[in-house]
């Protein structure tokens, strides 16, 4: 299925490992040109070296909306425009309502709230002004359903999807799309750290598998494509069927 993005740019968060870099994967094997950042230099370089397509590596560290704002604006100043915006971070370390002090949630309402805030601050008034513009934020199954153990990213992604939601309704009209894709348990980087291996990581998705950073990459490209231009404001779960809960 040809997404009908060829010839766009894009930017991609934290785009030089796992659920970022799959999400590079897919929209530059749709011919979409790109910019991703990270804080490591040649980390980035690898990410770059390793997708076949025309990539700019940018440097920033996402714990600072400055430097998220910082990274969009220089994406457009190389790219020239920028058609889609996918945005993503690291996540904040795990903690319960025990072992989580204020600071805790200030670090991940900076990182995993503002930082996204500040990037769709910076990318939708162009994108509006052109009529087409897509954004997507990568956040979690938390949204859905908190999860116990990470309590402050549980708390900042949910203020995220409330921003989400009421600017999906506000820029609607202009041909602009905001949505997120709500990962559950995918074998990556951050879940390596947080879960001892694989096959526990996998014990409690329904699915019985972990998830797949390039399928979980390919449906955030189809939710920047041309054919997804009536969903908006929506967050996809790809979990494995983990969210237990009924509503959206
Ligand atoms: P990852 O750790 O594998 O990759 C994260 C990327 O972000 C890396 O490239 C890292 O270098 C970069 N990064 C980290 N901190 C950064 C910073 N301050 N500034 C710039 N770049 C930074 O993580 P992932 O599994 O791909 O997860 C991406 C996001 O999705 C995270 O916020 C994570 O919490 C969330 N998430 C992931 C899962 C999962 O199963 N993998 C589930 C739920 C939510």
């Amino acid at each position: 299925m040809d997404l009908g993005i060829r010839g766009r740019t894009a930017a991609v968060a934290a785009g030089s490992a796992g659920l970022g870099l799959g999400t590079v994967k897919a929209l530059a094997a749709e011919g979409v040109r790109l910019a991703i950042c990270g804080r490591d230099a040649s980390k980035l370089q690898t990410a770059v070296d390793s997708v076949d397509g025309e990539i700019i590596a940018i440097e920033a560290d996402l714990a600072s909306p400055a430097s998220a704002r910082e990274f969009v604006e220089q994406a457009i100043t190389s790219l020239g425009q920028l058609d889609i915006l996918v945005t993503n971070a690291g996540g904040p370390p795990p903690g319960t309502f025990e072992n989580t002090d204020l600071d805790a949630y200030q670090a991940a309402f900076d990182m995993n709230c503002r930082s996204m805030i500040e990037m769709c601050r910076t990318a939708i008034p162009a994108m509006r002004e052109r009529g087409w513009g897509r954004v997507c934020a990568i956040t979690s199954v938390g949204v859905k359903q908190p999860i116990e153990f990470l309590m402050a990213s549980s708390v900042a992604r949910a203020g995220l999807t409330s921003f989400l939601k009421i600017t999906a309704r506000e820029v609607a009209g202009d041909g602009v799309t905001v949505n997120s894709a709500q990962p559950g348990t995918h074998w990556t980087d951050r879940v390596a750290k947080i879960v001892p291996d694989r096959e526990t990581a996998a014990s409690s998705v329904p699915a019985r598998i972990t998830g797949d950073a390039d399928d979980f990459g390919a449906a955030v490209a189809f939710l920047c494509s041309e054919q997804a231009k009536f969903i908006t404001g929506t967050g996809l779960l790809i979990d494995g069927g983990q969210a237990s809960g009924l509503l959206d």
